[in-house]
Order: C-alpha cells, then sequence, then structure tokens
C-alpha cells in the first residue's frame, strides 16, 4: 500500500473542511470493506484519507409514524437487518443488508459506504430506492438532500463533490398493506455480488395497486427503476397476467453487459423471472 495522510476528525465540520483542502482524490472513511480492497489491490492511492469513525452524528436508526426512518451513515449493515423495524415495515432493506458478504463484513460494512461506493450491484441501493429514500448529504456549500435514486451517475461514481460527505438516509413511513422483498442471483452461494438483484414494493389500496416500485441493480451502469413495469401495475388489481407484463417491462428497462457473472442475454431473462417471482412474495406480505 503507497503511502497516505491519515486524519480522524472530531466533527462533521472538520471531516468537511479535510475534504475541501485536501481535493481531488482525497476519499472518506467509513467501514473500509471498500476503500481498504481497492487501495490494496486495485490500484487506489488516495494522497489522504479521512476518517469517518470519530465525527458525532452518524449512528442510529430511528422510527416514529409521521416522520419514518432515520438511518445514520455509519450504520453497520448487519444492524440494519437485525433491526426490528426495518425487517417489518422496510423488509426489503432487511434483506438487502442481510446478503452483504460475510457476517464479519456486515458487521463493518456502513449503508453510506455502500451507497457512496456506487457499484450498481451494491444489496442495499435498489431496497432505499422502492422506499423513495432519500440522502442526507452535506459539504462545504451546506447541506441538500437528494434522492437515492438520483445519487449515481455510473458504475463507482455518484454525483456527490470531493467535499461532501452522506450523513445519513430518511426514509418516508410506507403506507398500510405494504409488501415489499429484495433478491438477488449470484453465481456462487455466497461471498459474490449480485449478477441481478431486483427490489420490489407494492402498497395496496382497496385491493388494487396504489403504488409500485421496481429497482433493478447490476443490469445497467446505476440501479434504475423500471418506470414502466410501475405505471402499468399502479392502480390495477393484481393478477398474474398483469405481474408478467410488469417483468416484461422491467426486462425491457434493462441493459445488462456479459461478464464473469453471466452473459447480457441469461441476466435479462432473470430480470424477467426474478421480477415475477418478487411481484409474487411482495404481493403475499402485502397481504399479509
Ligand atoms: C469480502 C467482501 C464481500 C462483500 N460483499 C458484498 C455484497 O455481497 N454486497 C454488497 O453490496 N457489497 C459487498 N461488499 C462491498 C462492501 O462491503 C460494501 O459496499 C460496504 O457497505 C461498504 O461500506 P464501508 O463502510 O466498508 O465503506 P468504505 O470502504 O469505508 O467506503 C466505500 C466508499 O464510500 C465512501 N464513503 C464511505 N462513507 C461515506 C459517507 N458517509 N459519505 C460519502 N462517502 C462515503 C468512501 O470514501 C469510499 O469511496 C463486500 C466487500 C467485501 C470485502
Amino acid at each position: 500500500m503507497h503511502r497516505f495522510e491519515y486524519y480522524a476528525p472530531a466533527s462533521l465540520d472538520e471531516a468537511v473542511a479535510l475534504l475541501k483542502e485536501h481535493g481531488d482524490g482525497v476519499k472518506l472513511l467509513a467501514g473500509g470493506t471498500d476503500l481498504l480492497v481497492q487501495m490494496k489491490e486495485a490500484g487506489l492511492h488516495p494522497p489522504a484519507v479521512v476518517s469517518l469513525h470519530a465525527v458525532p452524528g452518524l449512528d442510529g436508526i430511528e422510527f416514529d409514524e409521521a416522520s419514518g426512518l432515520r438511518i445514520g451513515a455509519r450504520v453497520d449493515v448487519a444492524s440494519i437487518e437485525s433491526n426490528d423495524v426495518t425487517e417489518q415495515r422496510y423488509t426489503a432493506l432487511a434483506e438487502g443488508a442481510g446478503i452483504v458478504g460475510s457476517i464479519q463484513t456486515r458487521n463493518m460494512a456502513t449503508i453510506g459506504g455502500n451507497i457512496a461506493n456506487a457499484a450498481p450491484s451494491a444489496d442495499t441501493a435498489p431496497p432505499l430506492a422502492v422506499f423513495d429514500a432519500v440522502a442526507e448529504i452535506i459539504g462545504a456549500g451546506g447541506q441538500r438532500e437528494v434522492p437515492v435514486i438520483e445519487l449515481f451517475d455510473g458504475p463507482g461514481s455518484t454525483i456527490l463533490t470531493t467535499d461532501e460527505v452522506i450523513t445519513g438516509f430518511k426514509l418516508p413511513t410506507p403506507p398500510a398493506n405494504t409488501g415489499s422483498v429484495y433478491q438477488r442471483h449470484t453465481p456462487r452461494k455466497i461471498m459474490d455480488i449480485a449478477a441481478v438483484s431486483v427490489g420490489i414494493r407494492l402498497s395496496l389500496d382497496n385491493g388494487k395497486i396504489g403504488e409500485a416500485r421496481v429497482c433493478l441493480g447490476a443490469v445497467a451502469p446505476t440501479i434504475i427503476r423500471a418506470s414502466d413495469a410501475e405505471e402499468a401495475l399502479t392502480g390495477q388489481a393484481p393478477t398474474d397476467a398483469l405481474f408478467a407484463k410488469a417483468a416484461e417491462l422491467a426486462q425491457a428497462a434493462s441493459s445488462p453487459i456479459s461478464d464473469v457473472r453471466g452473459s447480457a442475454e441469461f441476466r435479462r431473462h432473470l430480470v424477467g423471472v426474478m421480477t415475477k417471482r418478487c411481484l409474487d412474495i411482495a404481493l403475499e406480505r402485502a397481504q399479509d
């Protein structure tokens, strides 16, 4: 590993000031499960690393009915997996958090790092998007909030500026009669990243689909919402034929590449199979 300056600021202001001072190439460090691997094995040589470990205000999972869920950016995904509220009300997110790497990885890996790393296969990204999550961001220019689905602008790339830190995520309270699910396909059963991932949320209203979210991972340069599928589902009574149609529309929205995890054709096929399967599961959960 190359030499670098290491900073452990004790406040967000200090962290932002350090990011601004060091400019391009400076890196934030949270759990380190992506960053340290990239520094050791993938030729990333940041001149300076700014640790978030001692920065207050980045922890905690808080929920209330009126304002919804807030998750601090430094919360590890193991805590999200095992939280009662996420498990019951934001099931897709608990499922996404629960399949990141191994137990050891999940105890280190933060949700902020998973999103900021911007892998199209990141397992918490589609679940956050199906709950219309918004990222809270602070930087030298002040604070802003950006929907998670709009954070990414390519593989490994976000719209964050060099001096910005994600401080947390806000998820509105899902409507009553909501079911959600997140599934991924990996060539190996564990310790692999998604070749295709699907996050679904269905919120029923008088037996019809009031709100539908279909989010796909690993089949485009960023995670994507399958908007045509969502539109086709909204306002309709849930039927097998409707779900088959939505699965076709999700396939059409995907633009996978061929790589070691599977051919583009195989991945597009999986998008259809998995979308249909996840719609069935989300419906069952919404009706529980
Ligand atoms: C063995 C192994 C298995 C893995 N398996 C999976 C898997 O199955 N699914 C999956 O999705 N991922 C997987 N990963 C990747 C990784 O664990 C996750 O992406 C993790 O959530 C990253 O979080 P972190 O806290 O470790 O981030 P770090 O490595 O500390 O940071 C990652 C990036 O995000 C930036 N960053 C961190 N926090 C912030 C913040 N608050 N604001 C702005 N930028 C920030 C950093 O500068 C860096 O660029 C795996 C990694 C390993 C080593």
